[in-house]
């Protein structure tokens, strides 16, 4: 019989847990330690991005007037009065009836308004045939027309790309201001577990989800600090759980977590704080527990690891979201379904696919089996109000 007679919705999980956090502090990084980290304020240009007018091709730097009708009949002829050095500024102005050529980057001379490709064009000695006529501010970029100096180049809140760290060099940020990478503590919970540079025996299972935690809290930006294998007694749990406590801003602990006399999680977290819900309605992920402790999240995940990962997907990945200032992107896709999905009203079914070209293949298996997540693409959501999904329905994907 199962002991969860309540559980609650995945949707009020997540509202539960996301308020239990709060964003961490901030610090300030070298710019080259960015790459995912996440920005705690906007980010203004500390200049002109770019600083100066310049041609985007090799070309003459021209009046546009100049070549009004120039056609390879009848081009334009042009004087070349000489070239714009990259780096170096022009040591003239562009005149009427004048050119200039400038290699792409280069200063765009003052008096020209555009650049005719060089492709375009003739040159015998001092004399430039132009074959093309160009507009106004063709082949050109503006001062400022990137980033306005004092202009925003990027939100806060953003997860920091390579090409982020590009805009933010040009914006003259050498150092950066981002949130604090959370800190958290997994605990393994189980008299049966053994570390995996042990050879387990008859009846051991080696500890595997404090490598897939510590896994998933990297991919989302977290600093993982694995606190070890506990045994199933409430004392020394509660003695791990303050350790790392101590040391993280939330904590993880794997198994344990169920409504049986054996499952010492609930009672730990109970004594040192406060459970806030035990039992989601969410497959598989029923027996989690949400817990604050000292005003920190602590999460009770499932033992089996399948489960936990489902339940790190999605319940922690939000609650991360909160506490990091912000997420990798979830990419998903849309797929058609190859099989019969069947799930029971009244509770979020994430099953596992394999994507197949354009088919989402359930990865149907026991819920102990861990060849299940590690074939898996990704998972499709059934949500709690249907009951079941239909082959051939078009389904979004969501990637692991
Ligand atoms: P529990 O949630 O403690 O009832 O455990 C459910 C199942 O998951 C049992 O078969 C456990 O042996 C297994 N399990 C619990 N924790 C882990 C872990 N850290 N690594 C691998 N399997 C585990
Ligand atoms: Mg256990």
């Amino acid at each position: 019989m199962s002991l969860f007679f309540s559980v609650i919705p995945v949707a009020e999980a997540i509202r539960i847990l996301t308020s239990a956090a709060a964003p961490g502090g901030t610090e300030e990084i070298p710019l080259g330690e960015g790459l995912h980290r996440v920005l705690s304020a906007d980010v203004p240009s500390d200049t002109d991005i770019p600083g100066f007018t310049r041609s985007v091709v090799d070309g003459y730097g021209v009046r546009a007037a100049d070549t009004t009708g120039a056609g390879d009949a009848v081009p334009s002829m042009l004087r070349w009065m000489g070239t714009v050095p990259m780096g170096g500024v022009p040591d003239r102005a562009v005149a009427p009836g004048e050119c200039l050529y400038v290699p792409t980057g280069a200063v765009l001379p003052d008096g020209a308004d555009a650049v005719v490709m060089v492709e375009h064009t003739e040159q015998a000695r001092d004399l430039v045939l132009i074959r093309r006529p160009v507009a106004k501010g063709e082949n050109v970029l503006a001062r400022g027309e990137d980033y306005p100096r004092g202009g925003m180049v990027l939100p806060k809140g953003r997860r920091l790309r390579p090409q982020d760290l590009g805009v933010l060099a040009a914006a003259g940020r050498s150092r950066i201001l981002v949130f604090r990478q959370p800190r958290v503590g997994i605990i393994s919970t189980g008299n049966e577990l053994v570390p995996v540079t042990a050879f387990p025996s008859a009846s051991q299972v080696r500890d595997v989800n404090s490598s897939l935690c510590a896994g998933f809290l990297q991919e989302h930006g977290c600093v993982p600090r694995c606190f070890g294998i506990v045994k199933d007694e409430q004392g020394l749990l509660r003695a791990a759980l303050d350790r790392a406590l101590f040391e993280c801003d939330a904590v993880l602990v794997s198994g344990g977590s169920s409504k049986d006399a054996r499952d010492h999680c609930a009672s730990a977290i109970a004594e040192r704080g406060e459970v806030l819900a035990h039992g989601i309605a969410l497959q598989p992920g029923k027996p989690t527990i949400l817990g604050q402790v000292q005003g920190k999240p602590v999460i009770g995940l499932p033992g089996h690891p399948a489960s936990a990962y489902i339940v790190l997907r999605a319940l922690v990945r939000p609650l991360i979201g909160v506490m990091a200032g912000g997420l990798p992107p979830e990419r998903r896709v849309g797929a058609h379904l190859a099989e019969n999905i069947p799930s029971p009203k009244g509770r979020e079914d994430w099953v596992r696919v394999r994507l197949e070209g354009d088919l989402a293949r359930p990865v149907f298996g026991k819920s102990g089996l861990l060849n299940t997540l590690a074939a898996s693409d990704g998972v499709v959501v059934v949500p709690a109000e249907r009951e079941g999904m239909e082959a051939g329905e078009v389904v979004e994907v969501i990637l692991w």
